[in-house]
């Protein structure tokens, strides 16, 4: 039988939205070998109008240097009104090429996990003649930006009950929308070695504290102060800071003298390993990594967040007992050292609370419920 087409839109636009995306493809995969034919494609590079098919690589400068005017931005755009006159001129930007997209993959089914592909991408499939069913996966934790939902997408997947609520706010119909999950990568559903064995074949010291600090798939955010207000209060642990495709910061942080054991990565493929050698983790309030921690029932220190569009996550994180914003360098060195004190608990609970929320299971529910959706429609029921 010739497999179905499942064809997932999403942009590198930070790393988010192909972390979630490749993991629904992992578990459709590992659930239904052979079954479905998937694609991801960067519609925004692949489809929008130049200059915003460059959208990917000025998103880490934009959010970098112009971070007050990207809030504005989003607070701004964030009402229904401008929401739907967005539209046409989404469907200027993107859709037009996107029908063209959309023509050449045939998808049987078509999965959004970025809030620029939603609505209009939904059209533009339509305008082509197809019936594929349209799904939307949200992957922003709170308070996501109105552009997520469209009513008349058959369907829309969100991490939390906070999501839930924006939805239906925005007219999503209880009947279309159900709370799943973030979907991390089924790495972090093992939980294979223990501590000390994951950190020696990391190249780690096997029996000391680790904390752990990212800042997204683009490396964003005060990493490189925070690393260094964390050495030099030498707290009493190694410190692993992932850089990811920030290059100048891997260099400032390889040149660096620290007073404690550090090691500096790049980009790396594989962080369910070095989230389960650590102990703690600082990070941005990027939604994939924070899901991703709770997987691994990480306590977290978010050291910054996006305005608009990360604000909500800094709520779910402070709300729901795992973790705590602290934005100045030296004042996350503190409460770090606070927690590493011998009397406080705060890691203990939050760490229990963490493994108490994480749905790691979220890209297996979702492949469900997608080859559910393509069963029914083949057997009519
Ligand atoms: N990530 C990765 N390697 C790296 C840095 C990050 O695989 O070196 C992944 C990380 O595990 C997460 C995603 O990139 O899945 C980052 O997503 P998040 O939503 O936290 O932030 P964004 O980059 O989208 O702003």
């Amino acid at each position: 039988m010739t497999p179905k087409r499942i064809l997932f839109l999403m942009s590198d636009t930070g790393g988010g939205h192909r972390s979630a995306a490749q993991a629904i493809v992992d578990a459709l995969e590992r659930e239904f070998p052979g079954k479905y034919a998937t694609q991801l494609v960067d519609a925004i590079a692949r489809a929008a109008l130049p200059p915003f098919n460059h959208m990917p690589d000025w998103y880490l400068p934009v959010v970098t240097y112009a971070e007050p005017l990207w809030d504005v931005g989003f607070r701004s755009t964030n009402r229904p009104p401008v929401i739907r006159s967005a539209q046409p001129l989404l469907d200027v930007m993107i859709g037009i090429r996107l029908r063209r997209v959309l023509r050449a993959e045939t998808p049987d089914l078509v999965v959004s996990v970025h809030p620029l592909l939603t609505a209009h991408a939904r059209r533009s499939l339509r305008a082509i003649g197809s019936h594929a069913p349209f799904v939307v996966v949200v992957t922003d934790l709170f308070t996501a930006h109105g552009l997520w939902f469209d009513p008349k997408a058959d369907l829309t997947l969100v991490p939390t009950a906070g999501t839930d609520a924006g939805a239906r706010r925005y007219g999503v119909p209880g009947e279309k929308l159900r709370v799943v999950g973030l979907p991390v990568s089924l790495k972090f559903l093992a939980r294979g070695k223990g501590k000390a064995e994951q950190r020696a074949q990391l190249g780690l010291v096997p029996d000391k504290m680790t904390a752990l600090m990212v800042g997204g798939g683009e490396g964003m955010g005060k990493v490189y102060e925070t690393a260094r207000a964390i050495a030099q209060a030498r707290l009493p642990l190694q410190l692993v800071v992932i850089a990811g495709r920030n290059k100048t910061l891997k260099e400032k942080l390889d040149a660096t003298d620290w007073e404690i054991p550090v090691s500096v990565q790049g980009f790396v493929t594989n962080m369910p390993d070095w989230m389960h050698a650590a102990d703690v983790l600082i990070t941005k309030a990027g939604p994939g990594t924070i899901m991703e921690g709770l997987a691994c029932g990480l306590p977290i220190l978010l050291n910054g967040y996006l305005p608009g569009q990360e604000s909500g996550n800094v709520t779910f994180v402070e709300q729901s007992g795992v973790g705590l914003l602290r934005e100045e360098p030296e004042e996350i060195a503190r409460t770090l050292g606070e927690w590493l004190m011998p009397i406080n608990d705060t890691l203990a609970r939050f760490s229990a609370r963490a493994r108490e929320l994480a749905r790691p299971g979220a890209a297996l529910d979702i492949a469900a419920i997608l080859d559910d959706i393509l069963t029914s429609r083949e057997t009519g029921i």
